[in-house]
């Protein structure tokens, strides 16, 4: 491939030729190799980055990292996939890949940029149901069934009718009530209901009282809860 650009060296626009090699370049401590390009000049010889190079060089790179060190394993795709129980074909048509993507990218095609984002969104259940609840008539009634009893889709409806209180805790504290409910085998509404029963997690009485009176979706907790066994001061 030739074209004109202007050479430095030569002080005027020559014909150029365009050059490739393999180039190694240290992104976050690691070492990737990517193919670089070049313009040559045909007249004095030098080589330099014409306008656009510089940048499509700086991407090469960053891809060639991408692709080694962030792109999901066909492991991780296959652990990702059956976590919602779904097939190839109905977990493709969930992220709005074609048929047989989801088949490729298990048999070690990496993805491209934009599909390995959608991977890693649909890694959150919550963000994988609003997919499905997008795409669900793509797939047919078996399958569906199949996603909707699946574990990822059913821990994305964990917090389902706490929306209020689960607003008001800390990522931390929501981690610490799920956690603390699957080593309990309760559902969310169950351990909440616990903590906000025991005096030790006043906190959480507190939060779950103000989320009742501001928000109509927690009223599928138990009764339990309302009344809860420690002192709430003077009324
Ligand atoms: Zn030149």
């Amino acid at each position: 491939m030739s074209n004109r650009q202007p050479c430095s060296r030569c002080g005027t626009t020559r014909d150029i030729e365009i050059v490739e090699r393999v180039e190694q370049v240290t992104i976050k401590g690691k070492e990737v190799s990517f193919n670089a390009h070049y313009s040559r000049c045909l007249t004095c010889g030098d080589e330099f980055e014409a306008p656009g190079q510089l940048d499509e060089n700086l991407e090469a790179a960053r891809e060639a990292y991408a692709l080694l060190y962030e792109a999901p394993s066909p492991a991780d795709l296959v652990a990702l996939r059956t976590r919602y129980g779904a097939s190839q074909k109905a977990f493709g048509a969930i992220l709005g890949f074609g048929e047989l993507t989801m088949n490729s990218y298990e048999k070690g095609a990496p993805p491209g940029p934009a599909n390995r984002l959608l991977l890693k969104l649909a890694a959150d259940p919550c963000t994988f149901k609003a997919m499905y609840d997008i795409n669900s008539g793509r797939i047919g009634a078996i399958q569906r069934r199949r996603i909707e009893e699946s574990e990822g889709v059913r821990s994305a409806l964990r917090w389902s009718g706490l929306g209020a209180l689960s607003g008001c805790l800390t990522p931390i504290q929501r981690e610490k009530i799920e956690a603390c409910a699957e080593r309990n085998d309760r559902t969310i509404p169950e351990q909440v209901a616990i903590y906000v029963g025991a005096a030790s997690f006043q906190d959480y009485s507190r939060l779950y009282i103000e989320a009742r009176w501001s928000d109509e979706t927690t009223t599928e907790l138990p009764k339990t809860v309302v009344q809860p066994n420690h002192s709430q001061g003077a009324a």
